[in-house]
C-alpha cells in the first residue's frame, strides 16, 4: 500500500489511513515517528510463537493470482508489471507442460 497523500510505498496503515513516515501522525502533529520495539511487533510476537509472519496468506498462490488478474486485464499494471506477469505465468504453463508430457 502507498501513502494516500504522497504515494510513498514506504507506508503503514494508521487510523486516519495509509500514511509514510512524513505524513503519519505523529509528524503531522510536529512530533517524531516512534520505532516500535521489534519483539512486540506483530511480526516479532509470532516470530516468539513459533507462527508464520503472517497468517492466512499464501504468497505463492497470491502471486498466481495476482500474475493472472495482470495477465487477463482485470488488475491495472504497467507494461513491465505486465511483461514481468506474463513471463512468470509462461514459465509456469511451461513447467506443467513438462510436467504433464515427462508422465
Ligand atoms: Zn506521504
Amino acid at each position: 500500500m502507498t501513502c494516500q497523500l504522497c504515494g510513498d510505498p514506504d507506508s503503514r496503515l494508521y487510523p486516519a489511513g495509509q500514511r509514510c513516515d512524513r505524513h503519519s501522525p505523529a509528524a503531522i502533529a510536529g512530533r517524531t515517528v516512534p520505532t516500535p520495539d521489534p519483539d512486540l511487533t506483530l511480526l516479532g510476537l509470532r516470530q516468539a510463537a513459533g507462527l508464520p509472519p503472517w497468517p492466512g496468506v499464501n504468497l505463492s498462490s497470491s502471486t498466481l493470482n495476482d500474475d493472472r488478474a495482470i495477465e487477463t486485464g482485470k488488475r491495472r499494471s504497467t507494461p513491465a508489471q505486465f511483461r514481468e506477469a506474463r513471463a512468470r505465468q509462461d514459465a509456469r504453463r511451461a513447467a506443467d507442460k513438462t510436467a504433464r508430457t515427462s508422465h
